[in-house]
């Protein structure tokens, strides 16, 4: 932990307690009222010890309790039971505290997560992610519910203690105190080298759960791919590296453990010898010895506690900034004064050069062109060639960086269009659908909450949905499985496609949306969005040419670079590069050379 660590993870602790400070304070409070009550006990046996029984029948100011003894278990019973009832008002407050935290933590982090942007997405595991999410806000919670108001709790009991201990004799406190900063300073010398290697043992657990999660995710894959005996191996190596990492971590802490037991161990006998000792000399009362031995057993727990919640508290910090990572991720977020422009305007794309990392060569390369508002745009290229890389830049899914060109709509840079405005003009239908656990009616109305069973109807009609859905028993409330795993690659893209339609927005970019359709449902689909959006902006992206052949301008993209732009006609007539793919895909060219197409 270094000098800039701890105060930012201290101050992202803070800012997670808040709403729940109050009752871990309350459940601190009763804490140490139960230690006050427990710490009274041997005070009253070293009375009962030195005053009722060592004096015999003397008549002196106890006789009377010798007459009553009732009395003093009267006052031990009592002492219990609000020792008891302080303790459960402790774990009360401690576990309502807890879980206030937790909620709240796991909130904010979702809430958070919700709004970062996609490249973080691709840079983070997902397993990962869950992880964090998960296990080290337990481990956080951990901290704040336990170890930190257990350290509280240890320290008022360790000054009630030893403040009685004092009481009783000076002379016996001063070795039984020094063994507690040695077991303080072995506890922290100790964490500190523990850190490390549990930091190890965490990123080994992430991975383990990334490649679970994307084995189950892939469960197609695997099985049609025979990777069985791959992802087994892959899962065991994993599984090797991570439980290598547990183990070296089980191996330090029972070396911390055994340690710690033995200086305990002799700090006890030490303190039970010389109290003897100074019992025989009269130096001590035996009630007293009975006390302090009592009092000396009672803090040699807590002492080596305080060593194992500091011990803790760095697969905390680890874990808080584990989470810190994510809460430190910038969200997307609006530019000042974002601006929510029409957008049925025209849509420019001046120049732009785009890559997905810096050390990379160009995704795309001085691209320019531009849609004119209210027509249909027909982007045809090779896998690869950067077409749903366009998509992405126009929705602002990835942040085109300045000086790398322009995108505009209506003149105004996509840069300073506030993005929910954006999103929620442009209708994306992405190339791999993605569909919910829910029915086909939710799915189709994701994206607007206020769609009438009209609108879903009318939307299904559109991407030609209506005769599948009425071939499922229970019609549009058909659930449609893990993400969407129930229906086939073609009624899940119409879903996709359904979605968008339903949105109404004036820019629709449909990215390869029929690519897994047969050609008959193509056309049909085709002529029923054009019926409907007879003035909207549709961006169509294809490799079939038969889908944009009607495009009003297509532009070939290849390799990232634009290779041509105009009408079917106009390309067929002077784009070689069209004409072949053209030839090829109707049947009339030779061989296909060109692979990409
Ligand atoms: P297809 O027709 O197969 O869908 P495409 O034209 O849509 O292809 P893009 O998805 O735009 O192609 O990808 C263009 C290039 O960018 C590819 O070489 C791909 O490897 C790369 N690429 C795509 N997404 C990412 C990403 N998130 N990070 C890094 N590289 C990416
Ligand atoms: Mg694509």
């Amino acid at each position: 932990m270094n000098k800039e660590t701890f105060p930012t993870r201290l101050s992202m602790l803070a800012s997670f307690l808040r709403g729940s400070a109050g009752y871990f304070l309350a459940s601190v409070v009763f804490a140490s009222l139960a230690s006050l009550f427990d710490l009274l006990n041997p005070k009253i046996v070293a009375f009962v010890v030195d005053h009722l029984l060592e004096s015999g029948n003397r008549a002196d100011a106890f006789s009377w309790i010798r007459g009553h003894l009732f009395f003093v278990a009267v006052i031990v019973t009592l002492f219990t039971a609000l020792g008891a009832l302080s303790r459960y008002l402790y774990n009360l407050f401690n576990a309502k505290g807890a879980e206030k935290l937790v909620a709240g933590m796991r909130n904010r982090l979702f809430g958070h997560i919700q709004h970062l942007p996609f490249s973080w997405f691709m840079e983070n595991p997902t397993g990962d992610i869950i992880q964090r999410c998960t296990s080290d806000v337990e481990t956080v919670k951990m901290f704040l519910s336990e170890q930190l108001t257990g350290m509280l709790r240890i320290v008022v009991m360790l000054a009630i203690a030893f403040f009685f201990m004092c009481g009783i004799s000076l002379k016996l406190t001063v070795p039984a105190a020094v063994f507690v900063p040695v077991i303080f300073l072995y506890s922290l010398f100790f964490h500190r080298g523990i850190g490390r290697t549990f930091l190890t043992a965490d990123e080994e657990e992430g991975k383990l759960s990334s490649i679970a999660q994307e084995n189950l995710t892939g469960v197609r894959v695997v099985r049609a791919f025979g990777r069985e005996r791959y992802e087994e191996k892959r899962f065991a190596r994993q599984n090797t590296a991570y439980t290598g990492a547990y183990k070296k971590l089980g191996m330090l802490i029972s070396i911390f453990w055994s340690v710690g037991d033995f200086i305990s161990g002799l700090q006890v006998m030490i303190i039970v010898a010389l109290g003897a000792v100074m019992t025989v000399r009269g130096e001590l009362t035996p009630g007293s010895y009975i006390a302090f031995v009592s009092y000396n057993a009672m803090i040699a727990w807590p002492v080596r506690m305080l060593g194992r919640v500091i011990s803790d508290m760095s697969k905390a910090g680890v874990s808080v900034d584990r989470i810190r990572d994510i809460m430190n991720a910038e969200a997307e977020s609006d530019p000042a004064g974002a601006l929510c422009p029409p957008m049925d305007r025209d849509i420019e794309f001046s120049h732009v050069t785009f890559s997905y990392r810096k050390d990379m060569p160009p995704i795309l390369d001085d691209v320019s062109f531009t849609v004119k508002a209210g027509t249909t745009f027909g982007i045809l290229g090779g896998t690869g060639s950067g077409k749903s890389t366009l998509a992405a830049l126009l929705l602002g899914l990835y942040p085109l960086p300045e000086g790398s060109g322009t995108i505009t709509v209506g003149g105004v840079d996509v840069r300073r269009i506030s993005l929910p405005w954006l999103r929620g003009q442009v209708a994306l239908v992405m190339q791999e659908p993605f569909l919910f656990s829910g029915t086909i009616r939710e799915n189709i109305a994701i994206a607007r909450k206020d769609a009438v069973e009209k609108d879903i109807i009318k939307s299904a009609e559109i991407s030609d949905l209506v005769e599948t859905i009425n071939n499922f028993t229970d019609k549009y409330d058909t659930v449609v499985g893990e993400r969407g795993v129930t229906l086939s690659g073609g009624q899940k893209q119409r879903t996709a496609i359904a979605q968008a339609v339903i949105r109404d927005t004036p820019v629709l970019v449909f990215d390869d949306a029929l690519s897994a359709v047969d050609a008959e449902t193509d056309v049909k689909i085709r002529h029923a969005l054009r019926e409907e959006f007879r003035g909207k902006t549709v961006i169509l992206i294809a490799h079939r040419i038969t889908t944009l052949m009607e495009a009003d301008q297509i532009l070939i993209l290849d390799h990232g670079k634009a290779a041509g732009i105009g009408s079917h006609e106009e390309l067929y007539a002077a784009n070689p590069i069209y004409r072949k793919v053209c030839d090829i895909q109707s049947g009339t060219g030779e061989e296909a050379e060109n692979e990409d197409f």
